[in-house]
């Protein structure tokens, strides 16, 4: 089997709250996402979806997917999608850098290996280990009453798990902190994220404050070396994200014992074959993950499912599904969250089918 074609589309996916606000004043309203199809001389069509977190989160935007895609995609063609690791190393020796314009080429293999075999991506990457895949609810940074309120919401709906989006004030932090957890049960978990927000000495107060809190404190400040200085002044469970970006970072903070868990955004680290071996070496190494992506609608969310559904329980923190977080839907048969959870589809490939009048004319074409 030999790729033969790409074409991507672009979307734009609203948020249902109109807003989505993190630390140090940036938000995004409407998410630029890219859709991408791999085409094959078998007539099977892999599909996969990113969406970087605008421009200010990780070093991705939305016009480089495209702009990569253009650059990389006429260099994959003839080659066979099902071998994974191959096309990673081609992929890797042709376009340095640029994981999160590789991982759409990689997820859209994934589901042409899927339904080249008439399995789900989830059997292929270990089997189910998990059905019911928790899930946690990012909160826009907002006033600490407004965030509250936000969280009592979403509890009804079914969550247990939430995010806070602080790394702004460092007092008006700590109130978002206690007045968030002052409404959650003893069996809830609230994670602090700081989005790389805090200077050192903020986020030592802002640990020190909240040390008796039950709460875990993710990605503090910008840099692998403030977040180990803050990671080893605090008793609370702390989360690395933004500074994880690949094996060779996952196995030096696994060495300087940086955190207790992970979050694994398959896009930021460059595909599912990437995120696979992370994940791996997380399991072996005793790590829980938040497994995610750095935004996105149907296709990626129901990437996330695959992955998760094949990672155990107990390494599995919890999921995002970003499709119930927009206004559009992009493609059928992607999870549907019931009461806090999803569940990864188990039709051959990522089980998706993306609405391509939804879609409307690609943006670009490589064959
Ligand atoms: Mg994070």
């Amino acid at each position: 089997m030999k790729i033969t074609g790409i074409k991507y589309w672009q979307v734009d996916l609203p948020l249902r709250e109109g807003r989505y606000s993190w630390s140090n004043g940036n938000f995004v309203e409407v998410f630029d996402s890219t859709v991408v199809a791999v085409e094959t001389d078998a007539g099977i069509t892999g599909y996969a979806e990113c969406c970087p977190l605008g421009s200010a989160y990780l070093p991705a935007y939305a016009l480089g997917v495209r702009s990569g895609l253009a650059e990389l995609g006429p260099k994959v063609i003839g080659l066979d999608p099902r071998d994974l690791g191959t096309l990673n190393r081609h992929m890797d020796a042709v376009l340095r850098g640029h994981p999160y314009v590789k991982a759409p080429i990689d997820i859209a293999c994934w589901d042409i290996l899927g339904k080249a075999t008439g399995l789900p991506v989830y059997k292929l990457l270990g089997g189910a280990a998990q059905d019911k895949i928790a899930l946690y609810r990012a909160i826009s940074q907002e006033s600490p009453q407004a965030m509250a309120a936000k969280i009592a919401g979403y509890r009804r709906e079914g969550y247990t798990k939430f995010q806070l989006k602080v790394g702004g004030n460092a007092d008006t932090d700590i109130l978002r902190i206690h007045e968030t957890r002052a409404i959650l049960d003893a069996g809830d978990i609230l994670v602090a994220d700081a989005n790389t927000g805090w200077t050192r000495a903020e986020a030592a107060r802002i640990a020190a404050a909240v040390a008796n809190v039950d709460v875990y404190i993710e990605q503090p400040c910008m840099t692998y070396e403030e977040c180990l200085s803050v990671r080893r002044r605090t008793v609370r469970p702390f989360v690395l994200d933004e500074v994880i970006g690949d094996i060779g970072g996952l196995m030096k903070a696994l060495a300087d014992d940086a955190m207790d868990i992970i979050n694994l955004k398959i896009s930021k680290v460059g595909g599912l074959t990437k995120a696979r071996l992370m994940r791996d070496i997380c399991v072996a190494s005793g790590t829980p993950m938040t497994i995610e992506d750095t935004w996105g609608g149907d296709i990626v969310t129901a990437t996330i499912a695959h992955l998760a559904r094949s990672t155990p329980e107990e390494f599995c923190f919890s999921a995002t599904d970003f499709n119930s977080y927009g206004t559009v839907t992009i493609a059928a048969g992607a999870p549907q969250r019931v009461d806090g959870f999803m569940t990864a589809s188990d039709a051959p490939g990522l089980g998706i089918t993306p609405h391509l009048e939804v879609l409307g004319q690609p943006a670009g074409v490589i064959q």
